[in-house]
């Protein structure tokens, strides 16, 4: 019998990784490390928006300088060059999954010579990560939509609510509030939420700016409640450093800002900077597909981290909800998740069968606080001490560093 596709005309197929998230960097450093004969007549490319991933695990510990910039980064582009892969250095601001293309921005930060450039793909994998929740700031009309600046190299930080994501542009952000804080002798940072990255960036902000001067205060806006997916040992341990470091939780929810105030549920506040942790909500170019998105715009995924309305998209990570159980967006289920994903990536090339991410019960959670001092959380066992935070540390680095 003839061969469908024999194999000099066997179709060169296209594998466009779409964004560079803990899964891509993972994948990509397995190709760096040996070439793999599924993707032989295969052509890979990553399109990403910056050549370096910020890892956001040690986030907290630059902001409080324990690192340089240079340490929480992962060089994506000379990742590429080593996995011999082609990276497009670009925005994505759409996905046609029925015409299989990629849109993306040429010049996106020159107006006049910025077009639309399109890429397309046989297989597509999505690890482009989330966007910060802001939601909240729009529930009683207080502000608008104008005060969610992601580019505000040059505004008035009184005035602009600061997400921690994108953390490309938090980064830049982080180093005008501390450019800012130098200058005066009061200086109140506010910061919004109620999970662990709120946390640890409010501890890690009163660290910061008790360095430049004692009389700087963070402070932590989280509603009715803080922690509530953790163990009540942990959450009582998290509480209690945050009241040894002097920082204020006030529980109620923020609603909007104006004029250097942070309106909460029952007041308003004073705040020179303000910076929300408030969850994740997919990217704004997941509003610009046709893929089936769920929740707050994330992408629905199956078991195999496949798409429920296109066979041949994948997506892991903060990207994309599951639709067969609930699962935390978190950094854990992309690195895990993404070795999965990975091999269904492989698998689906050749047509092999695919395989299901089973998340564990327990994954280990290391919580900085600021200094060189943090709390961990293994299911309902939970632990604190400088010794925790050199084994975030060890860990941490391990992750960058790997090749
Ligand atoms: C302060 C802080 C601390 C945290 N600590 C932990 C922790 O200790 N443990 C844990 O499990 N989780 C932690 N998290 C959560 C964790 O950061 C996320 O769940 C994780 O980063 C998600 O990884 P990802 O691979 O999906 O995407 P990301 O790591 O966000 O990567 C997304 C990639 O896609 C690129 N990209 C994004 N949008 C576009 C676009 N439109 N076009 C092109 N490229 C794009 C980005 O530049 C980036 O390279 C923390 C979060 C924060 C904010």
């Amino acid at each position: 019998m003839k061969k469908l596709f024999p194999k000099k005309q066997r179709p060169i197929k296209k594998l466009l990784l779409a964004g560079a998230g803990h899964a891509h960097i993972g994948l990509l450093r397995r190709l760096a490390r040996k070439r793999l004969d599924t993707l032989q007549e295969v052509e890979v490319s990553v399109i990403t928006e910056h050549p370096q991933t910020i890892y956001s695990g040690m986030l907290p510990g630059w902001m409080a300088s324990h690192y340089k910039r240079s340490e929480i980064s992962i060089d994506i582009a000379a990742l590429c060059r080593r996995a011999g892969v082609m990276l497009i250095q670009r925005p994505i601001i759409a996905v046609d999954a029925d015409t299989q293309t990629v849109i993306t921005v040429k010049n996106a930060k020159d107006a006049k010579n910025a077009k639309d450039e399109r890429f397309d793909y046989e297989l597509l994998s999505l690890n482009t990560g989330a966007d910060t929740d802001m939601t909240w700031l729009n529930t009683d009309g207080l502000v608008n939509e104008d005060l969610i600046d992601k580019d505000l190299a040059d505004k008035n930080l009184k005035n602009t609510v600061i997400p921690v994501r994108p953390i490309f542009n938090f980064v830049e952000q982080w180093q005008q509030i501390l450019k800012q804080a130098e200058q005066v002798s009061d200086y109140k940072v506010a910061v919004v939420g109620a999970g662990a990255a709120a946390t640890e960036l409010v501890m890690a902000a009163q660290f910061a700016l008790q360095q430049i001067n004692p009389s700087h205060q963070a402070y932590l806006v989280c509603g009715e409640q803080l922690l509530s997916g953790f163990d009540a040992g942990f959450r009582s341990r998290v509480i209690k450093q945050l009241q040894r470091r002097n920082i204020e939780i006030i529980y109620e929810r923020a609603k909007g800002l104006a004029g250097g105030k942070l309106a909460t549920s029952k007041q308003t506040l004073a705040a020179d900077a303000t910076i929300a942790a408030t969850g994740v909500m997919g990217s704004a170019w997941a509003a610009q597909t046709n893929l089936e998105t769920v929740d707050k715009g994330f992408i629905a995924v199956n078991d195999k981290q496949q798409s429920t309305s296109h066979d041949n998209v994948f997506a892991v990570g903060d990207v994309a909800s599951r639709v067969d159980r609930e699962m935390a967006h978190s950094g854990v289920h992309a690195v895990f998740g993404g070795k999965v994903e990975a091999d269904n990536l492989l698998a689906y090339l050749v047509g092999d069968k695919l395989k299901s991410y089973r998340p564990k019960n327990r994954t280990l959670y290391l919580l900085a606080c600021g200094d060189k001092y943090a709390i961990g959380s293994w299911g309902n066992f939970s632990a604190q001490g400088c010794w925790i935070w050199y084994l975030k540390r060890y860990i941490d680095k391990r992750f960058v560093n790997a090749k």
